[in-house]
């Protein structure tokens, strides 16, 4: 009998292989990986219970130092893969965001940290910015290292809620239908290979839903008793932890960059382009605060989810050194971004999307 970690590695074994946490040599490494992949499947528990026609799906790591997360069937079992480069960059980058006293001034004590030089190795792959002598740096306040870690964790939690809700609705089934040997994977799909708009709803409907439950754990948090986060000493308030998981998510996004919409064909991508993404993570936060979702997210108001986006782009704009642009953004919110943003909403309201996907659905 073949083990969901052999049909893992052989699934993956073109992108890196499975990482061995137990060959890494290094006890800290294998623990951060352990609790990671304990948090991974703790979030794939809580769907299934939610949904207890969802089968089992083994979670595992992809030994490579790109950012990237996947989601495919094998011999109709499920898998999640996280990239082992998404774990060490986002780390590397919210770490060194928080050492920056300039950076998400309101957490912890920022007068401890320096105003740092601009990351000039800066790279979404950990490979690359490792061979250029890029260090884990440290906040010195350890509120804010502490902090740095929760950022870390939210915007992995957001891209496996992403796979899951991949596997949940139906679309890793539906694409399996037409691809037996297919592998939906989520950051190397943008270089220009061709795609269309049905697959880039897919894209927004996982986002969308990955979003929402990130937002609806952060509002359960509130009903724990005794629940506590050391950056909010005067106990935890909703919108600023909305803040912060918005914010955590737009980083990540930004991290590839804020490419033009205009000029391209938005119908030959894959993935719809990060900029329009990041505009329906905006709008799906609005309407929390419109009264669709959890009663708690009424309380955050509207404009928390905007601006968290542009904390985002200056902290993106500090480590880099690069001026903030807002060009893509201001594109998805022209009527160029909106009309596309539509056409996708109007294939799950209108088309036969939706229904042929229906049949691979666990929800
Ligand atoms: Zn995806």
């Amino acid at each position: 009998m073949v083990s969901p970690e052999e049909i893992f590695h052989a699934a993956v074994l073109d992108r890196g292989g499975r990482f061995n946490r137990e060959q890494s040599g290094d006890d800290a490494i294998a623990r951060g990986f352990t609790s990671l992949e304990a948090d991974a499947q703790e979030l794939i528990d809580s769907a299934r219970h939610l949904n207890p026609n969802l089968p089992p799906i083994h979670f595992d790591f992809v030994y490579t130092g790109v950012i990237n997360a996947l989601a495919f069937e094998r011999q109709r079992r499920l898998f999640i893969g996280l990239t082992t480069g998404a774990f060490a960059a986002l780390r590397i980058i919210f770490s060194r965001m928080l050492a920056d006293s300039r950076v998400m001034t309101q957490r912890g004590n920022s007068s401890l940290e320096e105003e740092l030089e601009p990351l000039a190795a800066f790279s979404t792959n950990a490979q690359m910015m490792h061979e250029a002598g890029v260090q884990l740096m440290r906040p010195k306040c350890e509120i804010r290292a502490a902090f740095a870690d929760w950022l870390t964790g939210q915007a992995m939690m957001f891209l496996i809620g992403h796979e899951i809700a991949h596997l949940l609705h139906g679309h890793i089934g539906y694409l399996t239908s037409l691809n037996s040997s297919s592998i939906h994977s989520e950051l190397d799909a943008v270089r220009g290979e061709a795609g269309n708009v049905e697959l880039q709803a897919l894209e927004m409907d996982a986002d969308q839903r990955s979003f929402i439950s990130r937002l609806g754990s952060a509002s359960l948090t509130l009903d724990l008793p005794n629940a506590r986060l050391p950056w909010f000493p005067n106990g935890i308030d909703l919108a600023g932890m909305v803040f912060d998981v918005s914010f955590a998510i737009h980083s990540m996004f930004r991290m590839f960059g804020d490419q033009a919409i205009a000029g391209f064909d938005l119908g030959m991508r894959t993935h719809p382009p990060f900029a329009l993404r990041r505009a329906a993570l905006i709008i799906t936060g609005a309407m929390g605060s419109d009264g669709y979702g959890p009663e708690n997210l009424k309380r955050v108001p509207r404009p928390t989810y905007r601006d968290s986006a542009i904390a985002a782009e200056h902290a993106h704009s500090i480590y880099t050194g690069m001026p903030p642009s807002f060009g893509g953004m201001n594109e998805a919110f022209s009527i160029y971004g909106r009309e596309h943003l539509k056409k996708i909403a109007d294939l799950w309201s209108t088309g036969s999307l939706k229904d042929r996907v229906a049949s691979f659905r666990f929800d």
